[in-house]
């Protein structure tokens, strides 16, 4: 039985590496990696689909990432901060309140401990109902607003439950009256590769792959008999017996022959947000060891800033420095029209105004667009999106990762994703279960 996987990111890479016999990832790009690509020029290392860390809820996942990377680790503690009101606050903000002014510390302990708001139907409503209001709009919504690019009424509560965990009422008190507390445990200490940035997890899988076809975009899929047909579009068609797509759903949608109208537009309904990321290289390393701000201004353009040099001192040389602001967007929004100039530039400029650069010490620059950055559930987003996984369960072309299931999910999920995939994969086809009871 051979296998096409349609995809090279970390999720067509695990299936890749977990099925037996023959079988050929397809990658579009020059190089496989996906979400997890990373650039090293100048003597600086980066992530370019934004900053990413080695951490996950199951123990033997992060054991397994690990493993992935061969000794080539460092390990490091959160220092997460929020930039509120010219202050650096701790993260999570809820753990931080003895950092705030004292009449806003008042208002997010008071409206905390005495919360009537209702049962929640949106996410707006589940941040007052959850936090209470003065937590809910001094810093959750107006950040989210931000990280989502949509007004938090109209995104969906599903997903939030175990995602956005509900503080404790003693962590809270005890933040605000200055007794430290740490929330959001399971990212304090995380991991990331001392060299070659994130990519080093996909190149360890990678390793495990034995065909790979880079500069192979997946064009047109069609069936002829019981075997798969997938071309570049041009020369080149490949044939297989069974097929695993790791490709965006948005894309895939389009490049199978014969989907019905109405799955493409239960998918074209469904709502994701492009990510820039602007990286800032500095001949002058500040010494502040911050791990990643966030910022819920709305005048600031970005929502993160992360610095690379804190999640291995090998990301930038000896004496410089390196910061990454992260901005979501969408077609029509103004931002994603602007020049890789004018957000350079403008990024500058608020750095500056945070008093965090000086503009005559940057000596290196790089504006990077990842299309699929972010899944926004919106209220219809469950129902369209079952449908669309079940049309391609029904004929025969499993989902698997954060682009081609649409779910929020990160590097540890998606290798877990792979290798229940390829496990199903193996079996014949009449005992396929639908991808989403593999969760
Ligand atoms: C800003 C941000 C920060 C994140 N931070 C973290 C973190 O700190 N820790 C963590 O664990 N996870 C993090 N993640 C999540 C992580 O990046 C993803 O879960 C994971 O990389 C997704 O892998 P994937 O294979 O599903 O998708 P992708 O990486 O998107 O892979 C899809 C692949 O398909 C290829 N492709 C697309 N179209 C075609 C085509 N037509 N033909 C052939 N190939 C095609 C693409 O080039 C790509 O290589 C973060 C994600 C984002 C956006």
């Amino acid at each position: 039985m051979s296998i096409g996987i349609l995809g090279g990111g970390l999720a067509g890479l695990t299936v890749a590496a977990h099925v037996d016999g023959p079988r050929e990832v397809l990658e579009k790009d020059s190089r496989g990696g996906g979400h997890c690509q990373t650039v090293q020029e100048q003597g600086f290392t980066f992530d370019a689909g934004g900053p990413h860390i080695i951490f996950s809820r199951d123990q033997k996942m992060v054991d397994y990432m690990i493993g992935l990377l061969d000794g080539n680790v460092e390990t490091r503690r959160r220092e997460n901060k929020i930039f509120f009101k010219g202050r650096y606050v701790k993260y999570p903000f809820e753990n931080g309140l003895s950092d705030l002014e004292p009449q806003d510390r008042y208002e997010c302990l008071h409206s905390y401990l005495y919360n009537d708001h209702p049962k929640p139907n949106n996410f707006k409503e589940w941040l007052y109902h959850t936090f209470g209001t003065g937590l809910a709009e001094k810093y959750l919504i107006p950040y989210n607003e931000k990280i989502w690019n949509v007004p938090a009424e109209q995104m969906g509560i599903e997903w939030v439950e175990g995602r956005v965990p509900k503080p404790p009422v003693e962590d809270v008190i005890k933040s605000a009256v200055g007794v430290v507390t740490e929330g959001y445990t399971h990212q304090l200490f995380y991991q990331y590769p001392r060299h070659g940035g994130i990519e080093s997890i996909p190149l360890g899988m990678e390793k495990k792959v034995p065909l790979v076809t880079s500069e192979f975009p997946v064009e047109r899929i069609w069936k002829e008999g019981a075997r798969w047909c997938v071309s570049d579009g041009d020369e080149r068609v490949k044939r297989y017996d069974r097929l695993v797509a790791t490709i965006p759903i948005h894309e895939l949608v389009h490049k199978v022959e014969g989907t019905p109208l109405a799955v493409q537009q239960a998918v074209g309904r469904l709502r994701y947000n492009s990510l820039i990321t602007v990286t800032v290289g500095l001949t002058n390393d500040s010494g502040l060891d911050f791990t990643a701000i966030y910022v819920p201004d709305p005048e600031i353009r970005f929502h993160r800033l992360s610095f690379p040099k804190a999640f291995s001192p090998f990301n930038a040389p000896d004496g410089q420095w390196l910061i990454q602001a992260e901005i979501t967007t969408n077609e029509g929004d103004g931002t994603h029209e602007m020049t890789d100039a004018e957000l350079m530039k403008d990024v500058i400029n608020d750095l500056e105004a945070m008093d965090l650069i000086k503009p005559s010490e940057v000596c290196y620059g790089k504006v990077l667009r990842t299309k699929y950055g972010y899944v926004v559930q919106e209220s219809h987003y469950k129902k369209d999106l079952e449908m669309a996984k079940s049309h391609f369960t029904s004929i025969g072309i499993p989902l698997c990762g954060r682009v081609a299931e649409f779910e929020y999910i990160n590097m540890d999920v998606c290798i877990g994703r792979g290798q229940r995939v390829a496990g199903e994969i193996m079996k014949p086809v009449e005992t396929l279960e639908p991808v989403e009871a593999l969760a």
